[in-house]
């Protein structure tokens, strides 16, 4: 099948799959400097599927240039503009699931098909949302105590904001990471994850068709080799006014030491090791299927993935067999070969064995395997069944690190003061849920969990564009993304106050 790129309203060629995928700077596509290149390997095969341009320094410092210039205009645009470009890419993205889209992210990322959805439908709504904050960047007048002041605090673009968001759920973070800077009146330098460059230029491609500016949106893939220069260059480049990153803790705290240099603000959205608690009065069900969808979305590939659960010890053994028996039935392997795939492979063989690595370890140190074998299989070694461990306990790796894979691990309470314990014996404070009949009770301890979100009795993987998405600190980062929070993070206030003529000071 070919995969053609399209043609954008700015006129630019057709390419396919196959063909490299250029840097896009000031509106034009380009290859990187010295015409340098890496390879994107598709994980499920091993197999190369394309040479991406790969950007060097003196790319991102031309990027720059162009985005300060797209700058002037850009947060001057009519906010009627801003929104107009933002809902026809929203449109434009859309049209993409029945063209190169799913070939595209499942070539890149492995994506099923329900994530290949997710990561369309999902991002043209997040394209929406943030189209309509447009009218909501508000500034205040506030009572002057100095007679015959006004005093007006404008919210005001910042001007370029330098975004990183990874391979996971591709379409969803690149959106994320840029619609609330671009609304804001900010313009962008977007690098993407090396793993899946094609599957994020998917969102820079519908609001370059959409209309917007050159020069506002910057597109720049980089080899993993150049990775640490380009960033820290970006980081601490003057005309970078703010930086946000979505990705490792590891990467989060190496971009905050840089941006602590040049003490610049940014918005950090880092891993998870999310806790589930099942009271002893939860709905067994609900628990189970909710923590299926938590873990095993995306082979647990994703930042709120539900990786700890605790159960009360009156319901353990119930809640172990319905959860076993839910997650026999799911089929594991390639998706573009056998139809009702739920779980595809992962991002890469090193994933796959580092997960498995972290199981043998827990088992070693006395968790049990109830599902799973251990085993990693396919063309590349990437695909993991999912595997279901008991009896982990805080002595164990497993307990602590963030697994990104499809397994889930259960261990026993019998206290809510134990629950809390344990859900909150982290360094990540991403997400949570608490399952219980009783709501009451179920609020009390998610306002106990040290988390940004505690769902109760939902899946702790749940996001909307309006919320104010993020961890409380510590391995998950800090910044908020979504709705009017993500608007404070990417405009500055500016007090601008108007003295009548004639005024006479102390001296
Ligand atoms: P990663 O941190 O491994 O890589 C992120 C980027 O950093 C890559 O593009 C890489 O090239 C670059 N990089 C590597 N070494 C670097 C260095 N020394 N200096 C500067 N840059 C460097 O993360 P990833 O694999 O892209 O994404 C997975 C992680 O993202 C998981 O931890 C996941 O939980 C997290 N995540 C968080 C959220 C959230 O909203 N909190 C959402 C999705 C994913």
């Amino acid at each position: 099948m070919t995969v053609t790129n399209g043609t954008s309203q700015n006129g630019h060629a057709s390419a396919t799959l196959a063909d490299a995928q250029e840097l896009y700077i000031g509106g034009s596509y380009k290859p990187a400097a010295k015409n340098a290149t890496f390879p994107v390997v598709n994980p499920m095969t091993g197999k190369t599927l394309y040479q991406c341009a790969s950007a060097s320094v003196e790319d991102y410092s031309a990027a720059i240039d162009q985005a300060q210039e797209a700058f002037g205009s850009w947060k001057k645009t009519p906010p009627s503009k801003r929104r107009l470009i933002f809902l026809k890419a929203a449109d434009i993205l859309e049209s993409y699931l029945t063209q190169d889209a799913p070939e595209i992210l499942s070539s890149e990322v492995s994506a099923t098909k329900s994530w290949i959805n997710v990561n369309i439908l999902a991002t043209a709504g997040i394209l929406r949302e943030t189209a309509g904050l447009v009218t909501h960047i508000k500034g205040e007048i506030v009572p002057a105590d100095r007679p015959g002041t006004t005093i007006l605090v404008e919210r005001e673009a910042v001007g370029v904001v330098f975004a990183i968001s990874p391979w996971n759920a591709p379409v969803n973070l690149t959106a994320r990471a840029i619609a609330t800077p671009l609304i804001c009146g900010n313009t962008v330098i977007l690098k993407p994850s090396e793993f899946s460059p094609k599957s994020q230029h998917l969102v820079v491609r519908a609001l370059t068709a959409a209309g917007l500016p050159a020069g506002c949106l910057n597109f720049l893939p980089t080899s993993p080799d150049n990775a640490a220069a380009v960033t820290e260059f970006s980081v601490k480049h003057p005309a970078v006014r703010r930086v946000n990153f979505t990705g490792s803790d590891r990467v989060g705290r190496i971009i905050a030491g840089w941006a602590s240099q040049c003490l610049k603000q940014c918005v950090l959205e880092l891993g998870g090791k999310a806790p589930v608690i099942v009271l002893e009065d939860a709905n067994i069900e609900d628990a189970v299927e909710a923590v299926v969808f938590g873990g095993l979305s995306n082979a647990g590939q994703i930042c709120m993935s539900t990786e700890r659960v605790f159960v009360h010890e009156s319901v353990a053994e119930v809640f172990k067999s319905k959860l076993l028996e839910r997650v026999k039935s799911l089929k594991v392997g390639n998706p573009n070969e056998e139809e009702g795939v739920s779980i595809s492979g992962l991002y890469s063989p090193a994933s796959a064995q580092r997960v498995v690595g972290l199981m043998k370890d827990a088992i070693s140190k006395g968790a049990k395997l109830l599902c799973g074998d251990l085993e990693i299989s396919g063309p590349n070694k990437t695909i993991l069944a999912p595997h279901i461990l008991e009896g982990i306990t805080t002595t164990m790796d497993l307990f602590h690190k963030e697994i990104f894979g499809p397994y889930l691990c259960l261990a026993q309470f019998s206290s809510e003061e134990e629950a809390i314990a344990l859900a909150n014996d982290s360094e990540f404070s991403l997400c949570a849920s608490v399952f219980s009949r009783d709501v009451m009770r179920a609020l009390d301890i998610a306002r106990e969990v040290r988390a940004g979100s505690c769902h109760v009795n939902g899946p702790t993987v749940y996001i909307e564009a309006t919320l104010p998405n993020g961890g409380t600190g510590g391995a998950s980062g800090y910044g908020r993304f979504g709705g009017m929070a993500g608007v404070e993070e990417f405009t500055e206030r500016k007090i601008v106050s108007l003295a009548k003529p004639g005024m006479r000071y102390a001296f």
